[in-house]
């Protein structure tokens, strides 16, 4: 008689170090005021969706991308001010350009190195290509520690450093000249990851020239177009050659290109709206410097990480007022009751104010 053959499961066949992720948490938001992901909280202007919906019926999407999204290149290049010197890499959000730059650097026994606690994607990315990751502890006011830095730079000779200006879920801008220090020990790629820089008015993208081993990465999504996935990032062409290879062909849907061209031939409107969430940060920040069992931690970013006396306790009572913030407790030890408040609107910021007002 013939045997069946042995079925293998996942838990055979895939791999160890990915069993033992925990998959990217996001919370169900159904209902919910949502000041956790640091998105912008308005709403396009009537006539710009009026446009976008008839520019969206005109499209071919029986037809796949041109992978080389050219009018969405040159938006971006004359947008952001990007060379035509430099490369320009574009990704399906700045979470598919990480995945990119750790897959073509995984050279076997290549290191990934990015401060902790930062973006959680970095590690994840690491693990994932099976790069070896180094995390280089903060100081625990959330400044950066250079001279460890260094030390581990020259220890590990990592492919690439991620730095993340400014952090999250800190939301400080690291010093510039340690910016620079890093550049200049860095033996590999240093992907200096502007997501928030709108709301920093800082920026490497203006020094491309001066660091052959800089790219500077960024997103639309915290301008305001998080839900149509829009990453990019400029570098030497050496450095953009390679990650095109990598780069999933159709990345960026049609939609999305045209879209997101569209929009940034309205960048105006979304630095209006920056303007006001950094006003709002400004108003939110002096709020809670009055709460005494609340100490927030200066932000340039669209978010305000607060330390409470107990994280899991407030999360839940702000959850159960329909407001949803991201409790950073037990993911670092830095971050122990730490919850970040994505800047809203200042209704819903009121709302979140009045709340820990009660709660702490
Ligand atoms: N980098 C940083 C520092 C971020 O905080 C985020 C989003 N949370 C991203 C990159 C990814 O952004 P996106 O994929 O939406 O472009």
């Amino acid at each position: 008689m013939k045997r069946d053959p042995v079925k293998l499961g996942p838990g055979d066949l895939v791999r160890e170090e990915i069993l033992s992720l925990k998959a990217y948490h996001v919370a169900p938001a159904a209902g919910m005021i949502k000041l956790d992901a640091m998105e912008n909280p308005y709403r396009l202007p009537e006539p710009l969706r009026e446009e976008l919906g008839r520019l969206v019926s005109t499209l071919p999407i029986n037809r796949y991308p041109d992978p080389a999204a050219p009018e969405l290149v040159a938006r971006l290049r004359s947008t952001f001010g990007i060379g035509a010197e430099h490369g320009l890499l574009i990704g399906n959000g700045s979470d598919e350009i990480i995945q990119i730059v750790a897959h073509t650097l995984a050279r076997p026994g290549a290191a990934l190195l990015a401060p902790e606690p930062s973006f959680a994607m970095y590690p994840m990315n690491a693990v994932i290509s099976r790069m070896r990751y180094v995390g280089v502890a903060l100081n625990a006011d959330f400044t950066l520690d250079l001279a460890r830095s260094l030390a581990a730079i020259e220890e590990h000779r990592p492919a690439v450093v991620f730095l993340a200006y400014p952090n999250n879920p800190t939301g400080n801008l690291f010093p510039e000249a340690a910016v620079e220090a890093i550049l200049a020990a860095a033996p590999g790629l240093v992907v200096l990851d502007e997501a928030y820089h709108v709301f920093a008015g800082r920026t490497f993208m203006t020094r491309l020239g001066e660091f052959p081993n800089l790219m500077v990465m960024r997103t639309v999504s915290k301008l305001g177009l998080a839900g149509v996935r829009l990453g990019y990032a400029a570098a030497h062409p050496g450095w953009i050659r390679e990650f095109d290879k990598v780069r999933p062909p159709y990345n960026v849907s049609v939609i999305a290109q045209h879209v997101a061209e569209r929009l940034l031939a309205h960048i105006d409107v979304l630095h209006g709206q920056a303007e006001r969430i950094k006003a709002q940060r400004a108003a939110m920040f002096d709020r809670l410097a009055d709460l005494k069992a609340v100490e927030a931690f200066p932000s340039d970013a669209n978010f305000i990480l607060v330390r409470v006396r107990d994280a899991a306790a407030i999360d839940a009572r702000l959850k159960a007022r329909n407001i949803l913030v991201r409790n950073f407790h037990g993911s670092h030890p830095l971050l122990a009751n730490c919850l970040r408040l994505t800047v809203g609107t200042p209704g819903e910021n009121e709302l979140l104010l009045s709340a820990l007002a009660e709660s702490v």
